[in-house]
C-alpha cells in the first residue's frame, strides 16, 4: 500500500491541495474532514481527476471531538496497522477583527480547541500508529503569525494558538524523537484560500512546503519551523 498519510481538514483549501500532492507522490491518502460527506466528495474529486498516483480515501475526523479522533485512529489501526505521515492542517479563526486587549475570550477558547488541542489530541491518538511506521513524519501547519520574534498586536486568537502549536511541535519532536518521528511546524505563507482570502499566493505553492516536511528523508530536520523548506524564527 506504500506510504499511508493522513491530512486533517483535507476537504478544502490547503488541506485538499496537500492531499493532491501526496497522492501524486503515490501515497495512500486518508483525506479527513469533520463531515464524512465533504471528505467523500473531496476524495472522489481527487480520484476522478484520473492522475496517476495513490488512492485517496475519505475519513471522518473532527479534531475537536475526542471520541471521534480515537475512533478514527482505531479505523486506521484496523485497516493499515500504522500511519506514516500525519499532517495537522485543520484550523479556524484568523481573527483580524480582534485585538488582544478587547478580544472575546470565548472566541480565543474556541480557536484553541481546534488550532491547539486539535493537533494535540490527534497527535496523541495517532502516536502509536506513527511509532509503528518505518519513516514516520508529523507536520503541524502553523503560521508566521505565531512567531514570537515578529509578534505584534492583532489576530490574538490565531497568533496565540499558533505560537502554542509551535511550542507543542518542539515537545512532540523531543518526545517522539527516540522513535524516529520527525515533527516540524510549517508556515505555508499567505495563501489564497477561504481563510487567506484573495491576493495570497497559489494554493499549490503553499502546500508544497508542507509536503516537503511530510516527505523528509530520515536524515531530515525535526523540531523546526519552516516555510518553503527554509527555517523561520520561532
Ligand atoms: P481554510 O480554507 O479555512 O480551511 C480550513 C480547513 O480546516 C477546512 O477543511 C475545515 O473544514 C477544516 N476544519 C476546521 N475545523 C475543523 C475541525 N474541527 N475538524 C476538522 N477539520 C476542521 O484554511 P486554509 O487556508 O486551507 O488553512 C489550512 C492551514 O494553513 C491552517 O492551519 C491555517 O492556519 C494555515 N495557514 C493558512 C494561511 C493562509 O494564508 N491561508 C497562512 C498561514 C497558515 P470545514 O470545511 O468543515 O470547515
Amino acid at each position: 500500500m506504500g506510504t499511508v498519510s493522513l491530512v486533517t481538514g483535507g476537504n478544502r483549501g490547503l488541506g485538499f491541495e496537500i492531499c493532491r500532492q501526496l497522492a501524486e507522490r503515490g501515497h495512500t491518502v486518508l483525506l479527513s474532514a469533520r463531515s464524512l460527506d465533504s471528505a467523500g466528495t473531496a476524495a472522489r474529486r481527487l480520484m476522478g481527476e484520473g492522475a496517476e498516483g495513490g488512492e485517496v480515501r475519505p475519513l471522518l475526523l473532527d479534531v475537536t471531538d475526542d471520541a471521534g479522533v480515537k475512533a478514527a485512529a482505531e479505523r486506521v489501526a484496523d485497516r493499515y496497522g500504522r500511519l506514516d505521515v500525519l499532517v495537522n492542517n485543520a484550523a479556524i479563526t484568523y481573527d483580524t477583527w480582534q485585538r488582544a486587549l478587547t478580544a472575546d475570550l470565548d472566541v480565543v477558547r474556541e480557536a484553541a480547541e481546534t488550532n491547539l488541542y486539535g493537533p494535540w489530541r490527534t497527535a496523541r491518538a495517532f502516536a502509536a500508529l506513527l511509532r509503528a511506521s518505518a519513516h514516520p513524519r508529523m507536520v503541524n501547519v502553523s503560521s508566521e503569525a505565531g512567531s514570537l520574534t515578529g509578534m505584534a498586536g492583532g489576530t490574538p486568537a490565531y497568533a496565540v494558538t499558533k505560537a502554542a502549536l509551535n511550542a507543542l511541535t518542539r515537545m512532540l519532536a523531543a518526545e517522539l524523537g527516540p522513535d524516529g518521528v520527525l515533527v516540524n511546524a510549517v508556515c505555508p505563507g499567505w495563501v489564497a484560500t477561504d481563510m487567506g482570502g484573495a491576493g495570497g499566493r497559489p494554493v499549490d505553492a503553499g502546500a508544497a512546503g508542507v509536503v516537503w516536511a511530510a516527505t523528509l528523508p530520515d536524515t531530515g530536520p525535526t523540531g523546526g519551523f519552516f516555510r518553503d523548506g527554509r527555517p523561520l524564527p520561532w
